[in-house]
């Protein structure tokens, strides 16, 4: 059985008594498939000797004036039912004064220039908020190994400089998780339960953006004109707006001539905004 924890007082107990390497997977809730995959990357890194725990908490400092904070998902006891048919051992789910309270100073992070670029440069002091709680709930949870989905591959490059920036993280490991797609090619996500059956429908050309940026790519297009064709492609589509269409070097910095590298695409599909990314290869010019 999965034990619910929703104090610090109750997650302190817990972790006096539990013993081996602990896995944290941190999420907002709502979960589904892509979730479940960072839960068993979780306990293949710790093993049966070890825990695995899942925070379900949506964190409001990383949620801009006007963004969905309020009308997030909330879905605990079916979160709770994910989590145990995943084999995780605790679920902590606090209350946000459990996680600020008033009395203690919450450190925060400047995770540098690419906090303002691409989702940063949309979500003003998004991957502050991000940081910041991340930091948090992996210090209170104990964590000794922690999983991230590459869904959000901007968020993951941006966490893996943490035990840099926070010395009580230092000895904490972060594992990236492939993004784990719906049979239709949607990424996983818990705003996808926010589109309508039309919308739905609309949303694949976002996935067929990035598939048609790795061929381009790989077909010895420049990046540069690679991402004009994508975006073309995506803002022509009925019910999209882009925000976004890049290629970049594996660690978000400019794309390669060529070798590996990532294009990532962020579009809305009514008011739902959607991220997706994928790996690609450039092959270069043809002399
Ligand atoms: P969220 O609950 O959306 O904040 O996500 C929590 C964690 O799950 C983050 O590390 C996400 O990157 C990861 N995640 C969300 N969707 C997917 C997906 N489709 N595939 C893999 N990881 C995902």
């Amino acid at each position: 059985m999965t034990v619910v924890l929703h104090t610090r007082a109750e997650l302190r107990a817990w972790l006096d008594r539990t013993r081996g390497p602990r896995g944290v997977v941190l999420t907002m809730g709502a979960l589904h498939d892509g979730h479940v995959a960072l839960m068993r990357a979780a306990r293949a890194e710790v093993g049966d000797a070890g825990t695995v725990l899942v925070t379900v908490f949506v964190n409001p400092t990383q949620f801009g004036p006007g963004e969905d904070f309020t009308r997030y998902p909330r879905t605990l006891d079916d979160d709770v039912a994910r989590c145990t048919a995943a084999g995780v051992d605790a679920v902590f789910a606090p209350d946000v004064h459990e996680v600020y309270p008033e009395d203690e100073e919450v450190p925060t992070y400047d995770p540098g220039p690419l906090a303002d670029d691409l989702e940063g440069a949309i979500r003003p002091g998004h991957f502050v908020g991000v940081l910041t709680v991340v930091a948090r709930l992996l210090r209170l949870t104990e964590a000794d190994v922690t999983c991230f989905g590459e869904k959000d591959y901007q968020q993951l490059a941006l966490v893996r400089r943490l035990p840099e920036l926070e010395p009580a993280l230092a000895q904490c490991r972060f594992v990236g998780v492939p993004i784990v797609r719906d049979a239709d090619g949607l990424a996983g996500s818990s705003r996808n339960r926010y589109l309508t059956a039309e919308e739905r429908v609309q949303a694949l050309v976002i996935p067929e953006s990035v598939r048609l940026v790795r061929e381009l790519c790989a077909d010895g297009i420049p990046a540069a004109q690679a991402e004009r064709v994508g975006r073309g492609f995506l803002s022509t589509s009925p019910g999209v707006t882009v925000d976004y269409v890049v290629v970049r070097s594996e660690t978000l910095g400019p794309a390669p001539v060529a070798g590996p590298a990532r294009v990532l695409v962020a579009a809305r599909v009514g008011t739902t905004r959607l991220l997706d990314n994928g790996p690609i290869e450039i092959r270069g010019v043809r002399p």
